[in-house]
């Protein structure tokens, strides 16, 4: 697809759901990924994949709490690419719980994770933009940031603040790259799987084995983005289920 092929993207939480079909799509249209997550043998299957069909893919094992595997994220992809164009910043993890239980240790995954993982691609990539004078922040934040409801005060207080930030870069960009923040609501995903709260996991996954949508709905939306001409910023992206309340 013009204005993707030949494009440098690195995806974060590339090994399962929204991440892994974006970068699906958008290898399918010519991009050259670069795929990151923690689960070595899962992205390297899924770079196999994407060669097999005729695409290009790297793979680099990536724990995005750790600011130096970003660093050599970033810096791996345009070794092997000679640029970057696109990050997405997907990796993210959902625990939900009240407040009151007092989570404390999921709350610091939840942070670690969906929000310093977050500061960290963009404080990696962020000189390589710079330096190339365009580039293309994607940020895969939640309707959870937009409707408040309980259960979600620390994983929506996470993609609240990555929807402050990303609102906040695309104001200081000035020009020289593209920010755009896509917010999903129920997608059917592994998101579920970590939940500790069997009570509270099965009844996600029951709400959305009846409403989800696909990951690859969402990865039409980042295609959607990433193919725009140079001069057009698509902002902000609500990608509900048609029932989703
Ligand atoms: P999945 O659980 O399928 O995918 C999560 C991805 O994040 C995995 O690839 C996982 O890879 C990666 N990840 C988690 N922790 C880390 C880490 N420390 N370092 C690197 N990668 C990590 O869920 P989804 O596809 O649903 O989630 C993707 C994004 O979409 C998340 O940010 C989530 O908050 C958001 N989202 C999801 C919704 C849904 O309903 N599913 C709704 C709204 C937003 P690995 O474990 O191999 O490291």
């Amino acid at each position: 697809m013009k204005n993707i092929k030949g494009k440098v993207v690195i995806v974060t939480g590339a090994s399962s759901g929204i991440g892994e079909s974006t970068a699906i799509a958008l290898a399918r249209q010519g991009a050259k990924v670069v795929l990151a997550a923690r689960r070595t043998e899962r992205i390297q299957e899924l770079a196999n994949c994407i060669i097999v069909a005729g695409g290009e893919a790297v793979y680099l094992k990536t724990d995005v709490t750790k600011r130096s595997d970003l660093v050599e994220l970033i810096s791996f992809g345009k070794s092997k690419f000679g640029r970057v164009d696109v990050l997405v910043n997907n990796a993210g993890i959902a625990h939900l719980s009240r407040l009151d239980a007092l989570e404390v240790e999921d709350w610091e995954e939840m942070i670690d994770i969906n929000l310093k993982g977050v500061l960290f691609g963009i404080a990696a990539v962020m000189p390589v933009f710079k330096a190339q004078g365009s580039g293309h922040i994607i940020n895969i934040i939640s309707t959870a940031g937009i409707q408040i409801v309980p259960l979600m005060a620390v994983y929506a207080g996470t993609k609240n603040a990555v929807r402050t930030i990303t609102e906040a870069m695309r104001q200081e960009s000035a020009g020289q790259y593209r920010v755009t923040g896509i917010s999903p609501g129920f997608v059917k995903t592994e998101l579920a799987n970590h939940m500790k709260d069997s009570a509270i996991q099965a009844a996600i996954r029951d709400r959305s084995t009846k409403i989800a949508i696909s990951p690859e709905d969402i990865a039409s939306a980042v295609v959607y983005a990433v193919s725009q001409p140079g001069h057009v910023d698509v902002g902000d992206i609500v990608i509900r289920p048609t029932i989703q309340d």
